[in-house]
């Protein structure tokens, strides 16, 4: 019997400076529970509500590297490659473009569930993707507000890591290994990212 299941894409956006082992469990974990054929990794292009961040062709190749390995995983460039800011609205339009009669599975992690709201546009991107919250040491899980149908909660094993942490850590010449993926600590050494005052 052919399979005629719709591919099942995970969507995994972020700022990625760096991406660390948060954002790869929690791909890995959504993928596992909701059967998921690929995991997207979204760069943001000028992230909307957030401070300077680095070339997104850093932070691209970071997410190339970090993700190689794993052949369910992939990057895509939507978000760096558009003008403007990044509006996840625009990410998954494109991305429902690329992938014709997917179905979109957005994640997020605790923190970025709860600023949903806020979003251009938040009252499309019911139709465009299912939302996985997963869950983030410091934050508490909740669809308080949310469409129930359209937003699922995920309990994920707990890392209390952040980009922003790393690049402290880096910033004051402290070790960013097993926190970040080997080739990501060797890209970020040999780039010197992070070196000075963010
Ligand atoms: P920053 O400190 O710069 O904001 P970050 O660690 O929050 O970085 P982002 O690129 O902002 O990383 O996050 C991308 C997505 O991954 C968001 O949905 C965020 O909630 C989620 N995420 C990040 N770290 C974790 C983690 N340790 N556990 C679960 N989800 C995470
Ligand atoms: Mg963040």
């Amino acid at each position: 019997m052919p399979d005629t299941r719709p591919p099942r894409i995970g969507v995994m956006g972020g700022t990625f400076d760096p991406i660390h082992h948060g954002h790869l469990v929690a791909a890995s974990e959504v993928a596992q529970s909701f059967d998921l054929d690929e995991v997207v990794f979204v760069p943001t292009g000028v992230p909307y509500q957030k401070r300077d961040v680095t070339e997104s062709e850093h932070r691209y190749l970071m997410t190339v590297i970090a993700t190689a390995s794993n052949p369910q995983f992939t990057v895509s460039r939507v978000d760096i490659d558009r003008t403007g800011a990044t509006y996840t609205i625009d990410t998954l339009r494109d991305l429902a473009k690329i992938y014709p009669g997917a179905e979109l599975f957005f994640i997020s992690g605790a923190d970025a569930v709860a600023q949903i709201l806020s979003w251009r546009d938040h009252d499309e991107l019911w139709d465009m993707a299912h939302f996985v919250a997963v869950s983030r040491p410091g934050h508490v899980l909740s669809t308080a507000g949310l469409p129930k149908d359209n937003v699922s909660l995920l309990e994920i094993p707990a890392l209390a890591i952040s980009s922003t942490d790393c690049r402290d850590r880096v910033h004051r010449g402290h070790p960013v290994w097993y926190l970040v993926p080997d080739g990501v600590v060797q890209y970020i050494a040999k780039h010197h990212l992070y070196r000075s005052e963010a």
